[in-house]
């Protein structure tokens, strides 16, 4: 049988400089798709205009390069691509799934089942319910974000590193935002029409978006979409058990960049991920022929010093 190509992806969000925690996940989905001599695109996930600059994503961009990530075809902009959103959007309109919801952020909550364990609220549908005189006098007021209805099916698939996860959309998740009041298409949209217009079958990413996966499986059926693999790598934490993220400044890659050499810091990390026995230097091409899913640890890891 003929083994398909492997396509992975880099997806950084350019709202800073990247972090120990993006290199990490970065390093894995690119040694993931190079080691299966694969294929890796990017796409630069800069769909908040609050938060994220052209000048970051070409800082992303010439971080990679640093690091010796190479990708392949020209990067993608999610800013250019509010049209081909904007069709699935409808897509899912036709269908009868689309909803405006008027909840403030605070109605948010306060109509949400208590938190699960990763700090999502799961939200009980409220709107749904509006008629469409209500919705039309809240609509002088408020301008609506729009969700998509979950149905009782519960979404399986099997990741490469934690193996079979289940989640029952309606019990544990609810109805979920594909678009802002602002108009801003939500990353759960965006990142399903990406994956598949740039033919990403593999996707390697930090556990922390694993819950998010059976919502993205969910639109990836509604919208006649192929599913990728997933693999969520465990996310690196500071020595006090938090996730590390863009405030942690001495883990930036420009900070990092004054104590390390790129083969000193990949051998560190290659180290933490059980690829090599010491952490001594060495290139991301280096690492390709001994990476396997197998040596990766399962559990997050605690980064005492780095
Ligand atoms: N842009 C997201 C981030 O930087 C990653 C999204 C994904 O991998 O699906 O956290």
């Amino acid at each position: 049988m003929e083994q398909k190509t492997v396509r992975g992806r880099f997806a950084p969000s350019p709202s800073g400089r990247m972090h120990l925690g993006n290199i990490w996940s970065g390093l894995l989905a690119w040694l993931s798709a190079r080691s299966a001599g694969g294929e890796m695109v990017l796409r630069l996930e800069d769909l908040d205009p609050d938060r994220c600059t052209r000048a970051w994503c070409d800082q992303v961009m010439r971080d990679l390069e640093w690091l010796g990530l190479t990708w392949d075809n020209e990067p993608v902009y999610q800013s250019e691509r509010t049209e081909v959103y904007a069709q699935a959007f409808h897509a899912l309109e036709e269908q009868g799934l689309i909803y405006p919801c008027y909840c403030t952020r605070a109605e948010r909550l306060a109509a949400s089942a208590p938190h699960r364990s990763d700090g999502q609220t799961i939200y009980d549908g409220r709107c749904s319910q509006l008629t469409e005189g209500e919705r039309e006098v809240l609509s002088q007021t408020r301008r609506p974000a729009w969700r998509v209805k979950v149905g009782q099916e519960s979404i399986t698939f099997c990741d490469l590193l934690h193996g079979k996860y289940k989640e029952d959309l309606k019990t544990d998740c609810g109805d979920f935002i594909l678009r802002r009041s602002d108009g801003v298409y939500a990353y759960q949209l965006a990142v399903v029409v990406d994956d598949a217009a740039m033919g990403v079958n593999q996707v390697v990413r930090g556990s922390d978006l694993l819950s998010s996966t059976p919502r993205q499986i969910y639109l990836q059926r509604l919208l006649g979409l192929p599913e990728p693999e997933y693999g969520h790598v465990p996310l690196l934490l500071s020595a006090d058990g938090r996730r590390l993220a863009k405030r942690d400044r001495d883990q930036e890659l420009g900070e990092l960049q004054s104590r390390y050499t790129a083969p000193e810091l990949l051998g560190r990390l290659a180290h933490r991920a059980g690829l090599i026995p010491e952490p001594a230097p060495i290139t991301a091409q280096e690492l390709i022929p001994l990476f396997s899913w197998e040596k990766l640890p399962r559990e997050d890891l605690k980064m005492e010093k780095f």
